[in-house]
């Protein structure tokens, strides 16, 4: 064996998995029940009193998803990592371990249309407030800063305009502050951006997109980039301090670099209870093994369809940080090399009406609210996943009433523009 640490390609087919010890199955079998056998009583009070690791009950952990834990945790260069039922799931078992009632966190408020949602009415209802910044102003993250902050949100590449967001900077306002800066990866995946190498200290994915990829299983991720201190001013005390449903162990001190996943299983997943079916996590598993294939197709095609909408006359902006005239642009080269993702909007000249009457011409695109299938997908967001929000809060957020979001899949490009020629014709 040669000493070199393999490549993300390589990660991405192998990291987590071995042939099955007991049938030399090479595939990741899908462990398909919902308990595990101890081997005796002595081992059954060392898993419970977290002595020892091993399974209990999938709706704690279970064999299938242990290899998509440990692959994308490799993928994203963390410490560990839980994969639960879906991205919004993570988000909620994220903030349980950090947040108290009468908390707070900050969110940039260019995000997925459903985490506005649930920040601001589900986690409302758990005392938990979110305070919104700009994330094209760092300076407004600083200024949302007060002593009951326990986290800043934020989301790499950022829905619905894909818009680069500048980690860095506002990872070091997250440091500043002294709390943790958690980035949700789904619209960059891995394969384009890892937070964690520049101060992500947790990520976030739902997995239903591009890392799974092929639109048919939900599922989500956090990811432990093991580099926070949580005992630090007794601000996170599900892991600094002694718990009582594990005999007084605190879970910094006894896991490290690994309690923060840690907590999110045994306090947030087994209390909480959204566990990733073992189904879903195979099919995650097998769409992973493409995604550095996938990735740089969907990212090609999105920079061709970019730049066949900025020349079309019926269109009047196009926000694709990939053309070299996007205000992204520079932060899309510094993050995202390889390509700016695939998701991005274009406004329409004819406002409302041409984006309602766009979705519904398109032949090859699906109408749908989703993102990140090998299918290309087309939402006008006004009328949909953005339609709670008033009109200011749509401008602000960038799901004004002319604008149509796209979600460039695999197919051929040429296609693609045809469809979109057609439509706008
Ligand atoms: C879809 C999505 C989510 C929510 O994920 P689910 O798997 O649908 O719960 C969160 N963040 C982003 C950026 C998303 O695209």
């Amino acid at each position: 064996m040669s000493d070199r640490l393999p490549g993300f390609s390589t990660l991405a087919v192998h990291a987590g998995a071995q042939p099955d010890p007991t049938t030399g199955a090479r595939a990741t079998p899908i462990y398909q029940t919902t308990s595990f056998v101890f081997n005796d009583a002595d081992h059954a009070a060392s898993l419970f009193g977290l002595q020892a690791f091993g399974n209990i009950y999938t709706r704690i952990g279970n064999p299938t998803n242990a290899v998509l834990e440990e692959r994308v945790a490799a993928l994203e260069g963390g410490t560990a990592a839980l994969a639960v039922a879906s991205g919004h799931a993570a988000q909620v078992v994220v903030l349980q371990q950090l947040l108290q009632p009468g908390d707070e966190f900050i969110a940039a408020r260019k995000l997925y249309g459903g985490s506005i949602n649930q920040f601001t009415h589900a986690f409302k209802s758990f005392g938990w407030n979110v305070v919104w910044a700009d994330p094209d102003d760092i300076a407004s993250f600083e200024r949302a800063v007060t002593p009951r902050t326990k986290a800043i949100f934020i989301e790499s590449i950022a829905n619905p305009a894909g818009s680069i967001t500048d980690i860095e900077a506002i990872s070091t306002v997250a440091r500043k502050a002294g709390v943790p800066l958690i980035v949700d990866n789904t619209l960059a995946s891995p394969y384009l951006i890892r937070p964690i190498d520049h101060g992500a200290d947790i990520v976030v994915h739902s997995l239903t997109k591009f890392l799974g990829g092929h639109g048919n299983s939900l599922g989500g991720i956090i990811v432990d980039a093991g580099t926070f201190d949580w005992s630090s001013g007794g601000k996170y005390p599900m892991l600094s301090e002694p718990r009582p449903e594990y005999h007084g162990i605190r879970l910094q001190e006894t896991f490290g670099n690994f309690a923060f996943a840690i907590a999110c299983r045994v306090l947030g997943l087994r209390d909480l209870g959204p566990a990733l079916s073992p189904f879903n996590a195979f099919m995650i598993l097998t769409g992973i093994e493409t995604l550095p294939l996938r990735m740089q197709k969907h990212c090609d095609n999105a920079k061709a369809v970019a730049e066949f909408l900025a020349g079309h006359p019926a269109v009047s902006t196009v926000n694709y940080a990939g053309l070299a005239s996007d205000k992204y642009n520079q932060l899309a080269r510094k993050y995202a090399p390889k390509g700016a993702g695939a998701v991005f909007t274009f406004s329409l000249k004819g406002g409302y009406d041409a984006g309602v009457s766009l979705v519904s011409k398109l032949q090859l695109f699906s109408h749908l609210a989703n993102v990140g299938d090998t299918r290309s997908l087309v939402i006008h967001p006004a009328s949909t996943t953005h339609s709670q929000l008033d009109d200011a809060a749509k401008i602000k957020s960038g799901a004004g009433p002319d604008v149509v979001r796209l979600s460039i899949g695999i197919e051929d490009k040429e296609d693609l523009i045809a469809d979109l020629e057609q439509a706008l014709a």
